[in-house]
């Protein structure tokens, strides 16, 4: 393929990602990027996550091949009908990162039916809690699953030529309809956000009455809440473009909830442990203990004591391995054997560490 002009609109945290990873797959392509505020816009250029940057989003709209468009959902939506007005590159690939997908490829399909261009809708599965160009990461997105939201402006090459564009990111790219997109996430995140909150602010008004609810929330209640501290615009725009599905869930739930209230008041003890395993059992069968879902990281864990310089002594065993990710299990938990659990990219690593930490410490390890 020969060189190419890329640009991202919104230099934020995943439009700068993006970029880093783009960068990474092609060097030889040419990446502008659009961003209203100074601040991103300079950082964006100091870091060398683009060419050439505009805080005029029509300005080089005309120049791309390929268009990225990293703003939130509802910009995404205004910029398309920007789109449609402007005089694009014939068959100019058009495609987006909003978190939910059914109004943005809607309005795709609304704006720019009658144009050269091609949409594919897309969501890149990974982010964090920090926001702007000073945020972008070129591993963001190793491993995550980045999801394609066909069209009707979808041809058969347009999403082969997005892989390729984002080889770097070594994301794992998967194709779903977009109102399925919109239902699975109402249910394993969108959903999830609002109990976390919900939760919050449950306990937080109980707090004014309890004073000890502060010092007891341990590690069970952290898990629970740690989402309670996402970025509340973005999560607002995904509710409101998610409305139906998400509505669908609460109301689910609640049946639930008023099931196991019954439970209770009646004393109804076999229902109730059935109700903890039956949840208990279907945690085990999805396997997401692993990152995303994904079964791409290896685990081992580690029964360590509770000393000085223990976790210190492990990780300088593990010296030049592809370790990912370390956790400190703060509860025993019955499900898993061991505190320390360590994540690497490869079975060969796990092997390597399995065998380093067997032959110099008297501690036990196990691997799930
Ligand atoms: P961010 O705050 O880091 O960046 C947002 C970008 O949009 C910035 O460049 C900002 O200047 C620009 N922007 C905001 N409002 C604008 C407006 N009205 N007009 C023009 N530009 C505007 O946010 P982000 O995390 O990079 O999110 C960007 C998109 O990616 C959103 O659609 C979000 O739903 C999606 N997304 C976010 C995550 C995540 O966890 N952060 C994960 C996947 C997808």
């Amino acid at each position: 393929m020969g060189k190419k002009v890329i640009y991202i609109a919104g230099l934020g945290l995943i439009g700068g990602s993006l970029a880093l990873g783009i960068k990474r797959g092609h060097p030889d392509y040419t990446v502008l990027g659009y961003n209203r505020s100074d601040k991103s816009r300079i950082i964006a250029l100091e870091r060398g996550l683009v060419d050439e940057a505009t805080d005029d989003f029509a300005a080089f709209a005309p120049l791309a091949d390929i268009i990225i468009l990293a703003v939130p959902i509802k910009q995404t939506i205004v910029f398309l009908k920007t789109l449609s007005q402007l005089d694009l590159k014939d068959n100019v690939i058009i495609t987006d990162a909003g978190s939910t997908k059914l109004e943005i490829v809607a309005a795709a399909e609304k704006y720019l039916m009658d144009k050269s261009v091609q949409f594919v809708g897309s969501h890149p599965m990974a982010g964090s809690h920090k926001s702007g160009a000073v945020a972008a990461d070129g591993h963001l997105f190793e491993n995550a699953y980045y999801i394609f939201t066909p069209s009707k402006l979808t041809k058969k090459s347009t999403i082969a030529t997005l892989k390729d564009l984002l080889s770097g990111l070594q994301a794992r790219f998967i194709e779903i309809e977009a109102a399925e997109h919109d239902r699975v996430t109402s249910q394993v995140s969108h959903f999830p956000h609002i109990l976390s909150a919900s939760l919050m602010e449950q306990a937080g008004e109980y707090a004014g009455e309890h004073d000890m609810t502060n010092r007891f929330a341990a590690g069970g209640f952290r898990d629970m809440t740690r989402i309670a501290e996402s970025e509340p615009g973005m999560w607002t725009s995904i509710l409101l473009t998610n409305k139906e599905a998400v509505l669908e869930r609460i109301s689910d739930f609640k049946q639930r909830l008023d099931r196991v209230a019954q439970l209770l008041s009646q004393d109804d003890e076999e229902a109730i442990w059935n109700y903890f395993a039956q949840a208990r059992q279907t945690r085990k069968e999805m396997e997401i203990h692993k990152r995303g879902g994904v079964e791409s990281f290896f685990d081992i864990f580690v029964d360590v004591p509770d000393e000085e310089d223990v976790i210190l002594e492990i990780l300088e065993l593990l010296r030049g391995t592809s370790l990912v990710n370390i956790h400190i299990n703060e509860e025993n938990r019955e499900d898993i054997s061991g505190i320390l659990q360590i994540s690497f990219k490869n079975a060969k690593d796990l092997d390597h560490a399995r065998k380093v930490i067997t032959d110099n410490t008297d501690y036990n390890v196990f691997i799930e």
